[in-house]
């Protein structure tokens, strides 16, 4: 479900039509829609109430600390990765003891400041790692929690450098290995291992491998606490579905319902993780065409937006659906999905400006005739669309504007030229 409809022809994101916005900041731009992101938030936590479940927002897919702030008043933590998002964490009334701080290369100056912010649970991913924060603890004399990441090598069926939780790979220890782990370093006085981390990867499309996942590590919980360590929660990731496509993915209540019951009357507390669920169909980039061109037989549409703003399609081959802002009746209501049977499409490439053959949004793809200056939308961009753009091609990032009902608000500027060169001396 999200927010972003059209009425008589006319793409709006919640009361506002996606045109004004364009006019007033110009394109390309992210607009997010504030509902659709509340809507999210508060399905998962109906959805997994009947446990002890604090739902930590992974800031890694979209970080404006807007958004941040709007999560952490709704009662969300953060699932940080870097100093950097930790930063980002502190700019809201977020409680610190509903963060996390996964990754496998934390350095020592971030685990001190996740230290001394007094941060819920490093999710460690390897003995060497606890072994520094055990030092890093001692040294600057603050105690921490910590859960260690387990791998249960599930596979969560999805793109191979978005999978995790499979035993190749750089993240987290096997579940042989972790009883070890517990044997040597789960009594200490500075660190106290006392969870379990998962995540399985991103883009997952069924709730099986969340439950193949809980039913592999609730034996070692068993294990691990009948040799006298305490294990008080359960941290499950994040890679929950999100709808790229109309009626693909599962909702929170699906989830809940498979994985609840496994988890209940366990005495665990539980984190879910989720970044993609929450905020990738809450948000749209609006794009402007440029020009049409054919190459042989191929029609291109080439728009002011390029892999740099959103580089999803271009590393990941996601599906992005791209549609016209203003289109004829007919097309006003269609689903959003890879294969559309409907008479009057064209065929296109949908491309942007840069010097790279892999500047693509979309190939052969269907959508309705668009001309020079016609706006498109490319749907379900909010996450990891603003947080991995970058400047290359000398290109300002891009503005993120906010839909409340019937009002917007530019919650982050486009940057300038100005802005491209301002570290350099
Ligand atoms: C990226 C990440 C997430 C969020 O994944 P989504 O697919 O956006 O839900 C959660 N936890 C960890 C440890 C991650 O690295």
């Amino acid at each position: 479900m999200d927010f972003f409809q059209y009425k008589k022809g006319k793409l709006f994101a919640e009361g506002v039509d996606v045109e004004k916005i364009a006019a007033e900041v110009g394109t390309p731009a992210y607009i997010y829609s504030k509902a659709t992101i509340l809507d999210h938030f508060n399905k998962i936590k109906k959805a997994f109430s009947a446990l002890d479940t604090t739902i930590c927002y992974s800031i890694k897919a979209c970080g404006n600390i807007n958004i941040l702030k709007m999560l952490a008043a709704e009662g969300s933590g953060f699932d940080i990765v870097s100093g950097g998002e930790l930063f980002r964490a502190q700019q809201t009334n977020v409680d610190m003891k509903k963060i996390v701080f996964a990754g496998t290369g934390k350095t020592d100056a971030e685990i001190i400041a996740a230290l001394k912010a007094g941060i819920g649970y490093f999710n460690i991913e390897s003995e060497a790692e606890l072994e520094n924060l055990i030092a890093l603890a001692k040294k600057t004399k603050k105690k921490t929690k910590a859960a260690l990441r387990v791998n249960p090598d599930v596979d969560p069926k999805t793109h191979k450098f978005i999978t995790t939780g499979k035993k190749e790979t750089k993240f987290g220890v096997d579940i042989e290995r972790a009883e070890k782990v517990f044997a040597q370093y789960g009594k200490n006085e500075y660190v106290n291992l006392c969870a379990i981390h998962v995540h399985l990867g991103s883009g997952g499309k069924t709730i099986d491998p969340y439950c193949e996942a809980i039913k592999k590590i609730l034996p070692l919980i068993n294990s691990l606490r009948g040799k006298g360590f305490t294990i008080e929660m359960l941290d499950l990731g994040g890679g929950y579905g999100a709808a790229y496509q109309s009626d693909t993915v599962p909702s929170a209540a699906d989830y809940a319902k498979g994985m609840v019951p496994l988890l209940k009357g366990k005495n665990l507390k539980l984190v879910l993780e989720p970044g993609k669920s929450i905020i990738a169909n809450a948000a749209i980039l609006l794009t402007k065409v440029l020009y049409r061109k054919q190459g042989g037989n191929k029609k291109f549409i080439i728009v002011d937006a390029g892999m740099n703003d959103l580089i999803r399609p271009c590393l990941y081959d996601a599906f992005h659906f791209i549609w016209p802002a203003k289109v004829a009746k007919e097309f006003a209501a269609v689903k959003r999905t890879e294969k559309l049977n409907i008479k009057g499409l064209e065929f296109v490439d949908i491309v942007g400006p840069i010097c790279e053959g892999s500047d693509f949004f979309a190939k052969d793809r269907a959508i309705p005739p668009v001309n020079r200056g016609d706006l498109i939308a490319i749907f379900t961009a909010g996450a990891y669309g603003h947080t991995m753009s970058s400047n290359y091609n000398a290109r300002p990032m891009l503005p993120e504007i906010l839909v409340d009902g019937k009002n917007f608000k530019v919650i982050r500027k486009r940057q300038t030229y100005k802005d491209l060169i301002a570290l350099e001396k």
